[in-house]
C-alpha cells in the first residue's frame, strides 16, 4: 500500500521516540535519528548508516523521508548574498536569504565580541534570513511580501528545512563556524508562533544554533511579546516601530489600530531580558513620511518612555528597499546619517543596516518571489 510522505524534519525527541517505538525499535534510536536529522543534517535515510539496512528500507517504503524543502532556485548578488527560493511539496515556495558577512544589524548586539579568534576566513558573521510564512497578511504599506497576501504558515520541518538546506550549500561546520540566524523573511513569525517557536527549539537543540544568534522580528503582535518572554528557549526581540506616532504607524501598519506604539512600549518594557541582552527597534526610513528630525525627536520621546539603560535598547535604521507597485522613496545616505545622529545625540545606539542583496530582490522588505532576473541565477 502507498503511504503520504512523512518528513521527520520538524519532529522533535517525543515524537521521534514514538516513531521508532512503532518499529519495534528502543529509544536510543530516536536520538540518532535525531542527531542525524539535525546535527549531521543528512537529506536522505540511505545517509543513516547507524541504521541497519532493512530498518531504513523499510521506513522508506513507508514513506518517509527527512525534509520536505528543496532548493528551486538561487539568485547571487554582486555583494555575495545569495537568495534561495525554496519549494515544498504542495508546491507553494518562500524564499531565504544567506549574507556573508551579515548587514550591520547585529552591530552592538555583542554577537561580535571575541568572534575574531574562532571566525572563519571564508565568511565573516553570516547571517541566514528565515521566512516563517508563505506570504504574510499584516499588510504593512511599504513592504513587498504584504503584496503576496497570506497563502499559509510553514511547518516547523519548513522553517528548519530553508536552514538546513542552506547551512548544507555552503557545507557549514556548526562545531567551528558560526552562523546568525533573523526570522525576518516571509511573514510574521507571531502569527505562526507556535511552529515557530517549535522550530527554534529544533535549532538550538538540534543543529546547535545558540539562541543568543538568533534574533525573531515582529511588527507588533502585542500578546505573543509577553509569550515569547516566558519562553526558556528563545531568539532576541526586535521590534518593527518604522514610525513614530500612533497616525502614520497605522498608515503604514494596519494593526496599530489594535495594537498601538503605547501597548508595544508597555509589551517591550515587561519583556524580561537576560544578561547582555537588548531590545531592538527597526525603523525603516521613508522619505518624507517618516525621515525629519522631528520624527527622530519622536523617536528619542518613545525609547526613553521605557525607562531602561541605554545599553538594553538599540535602534536598527533600515532605509527603504525599493520594490516596484510601492509608491515610497528611499531617503538619501545624508538624511539617514541625519537621522541616525539626532538618535545617537540623545545617548540611544543607532546603526544602519546595510541593504544587502538589492540587486537581486533580497533585501529587508523585497521577498516577493521575484524570478524574472536572469543574469542572477546560478
Ligand atoms: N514580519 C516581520 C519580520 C519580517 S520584515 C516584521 O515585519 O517585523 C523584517 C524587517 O524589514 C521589518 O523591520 C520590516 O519593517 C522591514 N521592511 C519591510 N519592508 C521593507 C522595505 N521595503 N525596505 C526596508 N525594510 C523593510
Ligand atoms: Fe508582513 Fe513584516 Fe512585510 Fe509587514 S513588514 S507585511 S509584517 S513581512
Amino acid at each position: 500500500m502507498k503511504h503520504a510522505v512523512q518528513y521527520l524534519l520538524g519532529l522533535d525527541i517525543q515524537e521521534l521516540t514514538k516513531l521508532v517505538e512503532n518499529y519495534g525499535q528502543k529509544p536510543y534510536r530516536a536520538k540518532q535519528l535525531y542527531d542525524g536529522i539535525y546535527k549531521q543534517r543528512i537529506t536522505s535515510l540511505d545517509q543513516l548508516t547507524v541504521f541497519p539496512k532493512d530498518l531504513r528500507e523499510k521506513m522508506q517504503t513507508d514513506g518517509i523521508a527527512i525534509t520536505g524543502a528543496r532548493v528551486d532556485q538561487r539568485f547571487v548578488s554582486r555583494d555575495g548574498t545569495i537568495r534561495y527560493l525554496i519549494g515544498f511539496s504542495d508546491g507553494q515556495s518562500v524564499e531565504t536569504v544567506w549574507m556573508p558577512d551579515g548587514d550591520d544589524g547585529e552591530a552592538g548586539d555583542g554577537t561580535e565580541a571575541g568572534e575574531e579568534e574562532t571566525a572563519p576566513t571564508r565568511f565573516r558573521r553570516a547571517t541566514i534570513c528565515v521566512s516563517s510564512q508563505v506570504g504574510c497578511a499584516v499588510n504593512c504599506k511599504f513592504c513587498m511580501t504584504a503584496l503576496l497576501g497570506l497563502k499559509r504558515n510553514l511547518t516547523p520541518g519548513e522553517i528548519v528545512g530553508q536552514i538546513t538546506a542552506v547551512l548544507n550549500d555552503h557545507q557549514v561546520d556548526m562545531a567551528k563556524e558560526r552562523v546568525n540566524i533573523v526570522f525576518m523573511g516571509q511573514g510574521e513569525p507571531f502569527n505562526n508562533y507556535d511552529n515557530f517557536i517549535k522550530s527554534v527549539r529544533l535549532l538550538v537543540r538540534g543543529v546547535r544554533i545558540g539562541e543568543s544568534r538568533m534574533t525573531v522580528s515582529t511588527s507588533g503582535i502585542v500578546p505573543r511579546i509577553a509569550d515569547l518572554g516566558q519562553e526558556e528557549i528563545r531568539p532576541k526581540l526586535a521590534i518593527s516601530l518604522n514610525a513614530s506616532n500612533d497616525a502614520k504607524r497605522t498608515n503604514l501598519i494596519p494593526i496599530n489600530k489594535k495594537w498601538d506604539i503605547n501597548a508595544l512600549i508597555e509589551a517591550a518594557k515587561a519583556f524580561p531580558l537576560r544578561r547582555r541582552e537588548n531590545i531592538t527597534f527597526e525603523y525603516v526610513l521613508l522619505e518624507g513620511e517618516n525621515d525629519s528630525p522631528e520624527n527622530a525627536q519622536e523617536v528619542v520621546g518613545i525609547v526613553k518612555s521605557m525607562g531602561k539603560p541605554p545599553d538594553r535598547v538599540k535602534l536598527n535604521l533600515i532605509a527603504w528597499n525599493s520594490g516596484p507597485e510601492i509608491p515610497f522613496h528611499t531617503p538619501s545616505d545624508s538624511r539617514v546619517h541625519e537621522f541616525q545622529n539626532a538618535i545617537r545625540a540623545a545617548g540611544i545606539p543607532a546603526y544602519i543596516r546595510r541593504p544587502r542583496g538589492r540587486d537581486i530582490y533580497a533585501a529587508c522588505g523585497q521577498l516577493k518571489k521575484i524570478v524574472t532576473i536572469e543574469s542572477a541565477v546560478v
